[in-house]
């Protein structure tokens, strides 16, 4: 049986951050509790074989208790044949994190620390309603690293009151704390979510694109000169810590999600779990999920979009036959005369065409 990855949903956090519209909610003892004993039923029941990595996300992971950690990856390891080398990632928010928990961790099997860091900028941190401060985040970076030796940071740009020096000291101070890897995101404004609310209220004012692009330029340019390897759109390692769970979304790898709203792929079907935590918690073993099954014209829209994310790219030759005819190569000398592609047999967005790669991928359909 092929190798598949393993996400594992756990939805609840502290308190609602302004611009995130991720499946969560606040957290009550008694429902985690719960819930985490579902997401072992589930586990049982729906993965077998063999597992090549393991990522707990959410939500706020780092809530959750020493004992469901340890518990979670005992189920992990019991219902499937999980790889000796595999990546086992724990999303953490940065105030949790101290030398205890860091002990925990290691004792249940992780050994990466994805840490939703965001900005080293305190006000911007406060503005969007972050527990951590610069401070703390410094902090949990270091404690983290002392003994895990794979530690990533998320950083988000183009966020309210961030200008482009305060966003070039963020990723200065991720590269002094020494990170393996960083994801660096624009900030999109989700409806429904509060800063949505302030942008529509007028209460706040948008950063503009071309702010955006200096410090998406500055940021490649810092991290080239640290010996970052910039390998998908927003990410950036160094040799040897590309996130494998999360190439595995842009290389094609099958995965497995559990929890409410985590998402399965199977190479041909995609299913989702209902994103409802009661409705969840009442079929232990069985959540209720919606699917569908990919067509091959689906299939292909999805190669092209994920491998042009990558600095890999999308070699001409994997494209299957019936599809080289719907990919407009009349295109790629205009786009390649833009400087927004280069293409040697293998299709790459250029510097300047990472920054409108959703329009390129849109020309190229
Ligand atoms: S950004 Fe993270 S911590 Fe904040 S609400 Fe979303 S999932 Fe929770």
């Amino acid at each position: 049986m092929a190798s598949k990855n393993l996400y594992i949903h756990f939805p609840f956090c502290r308190s609602r951050c302004a611009y995130c519209d991720f499946y969560s909610t606040v957290l009550s003892a008694d429902w985690a509790q719960r819930y985490v004993k579902t997401l072992q039923e589930e586990i049982l029941q729906r993965v077998s074989g063999a597992v090549q990595n393991v990522y707990l996300g959410g939500g706020t992971p780092s809530l959750m208790r020493d004992t469901d950690l340890y518990d979670l990856m005992a189920t992990v390891r019991r219902a499937s044949v999980l790889a000796d080398d595999a990546e086992i990632t724990i999303e953490a928010n940065p105030d949790d994190i101290d030398e205890a928990w860091v002990s925990s961790i290691l004792s249940a099997g992780f050994n990466r620390v994805s840490m939703g860091v965001q900005s080293f900028n305190d006000e911007v941190l406060q503005f969007v309603g972050r527990r951590h401060n610069a401070m703390s985040a410094e902090r949990a970076v270091r404690t983290a690293k002392e003994r895990v030796n794979n530690v990533s940071i998320d950083l988000i740009y183009g966020l309210p009151l961030q200008t482009v020096e305060d966003f070039r000291g963020d990723v200065l101070e991720a590269i002094e704390l020494g990170v393996e890897h960083i994801s660096a995101y624009a900030l999109t404004y989700e409806e429904g979510t509060r800063l949505w609310h302030l942008r529509e209220g007028k209460a706040l004012t948008e950063t503009s694109d071309d702010t955006e692009w200096r410090m998406y330029e500055l940021l490649m340019d810092q991290l080239a000169q640290a010996g970052y390897e910039h390998y998908e759109i927003s990410n950036f390692a160094r040799p040897g810590y590309q996130a494998r769970h999360n190439s595995g979304y842009w290389d094609g790898t099958h995965y497995i999600g559990v929890g409410a709203a985590a998402h399965s792929y199977d190479g041909v079907n995609r299913r989702w779990n209902v994103a409802d935590i009661r409705a969840y918690i009442d079929s232990p073993g069985q959540p209720p999920f919606e699917g569908e099954q990919l067509s091959e014209q689906m299939r292909y829209e999805e190669l092209l979009m994920t491998r042009l994310r990558t600095r890999k790219g999308l070699c001409l030759a994997d494209v299957p036959e019936p599809f080289i005819a719907q990919l407009d190569k009349q295109k790629i000398p205009h786009l390649m005369a833009g400087n927004l592609i280069e293409e040697d047999g293998v299709l790459r967005l250029t510097r300047k065409g990472i920054f409108r790669s959703d329009d390129i991928i849109a020309d190229l359909f």
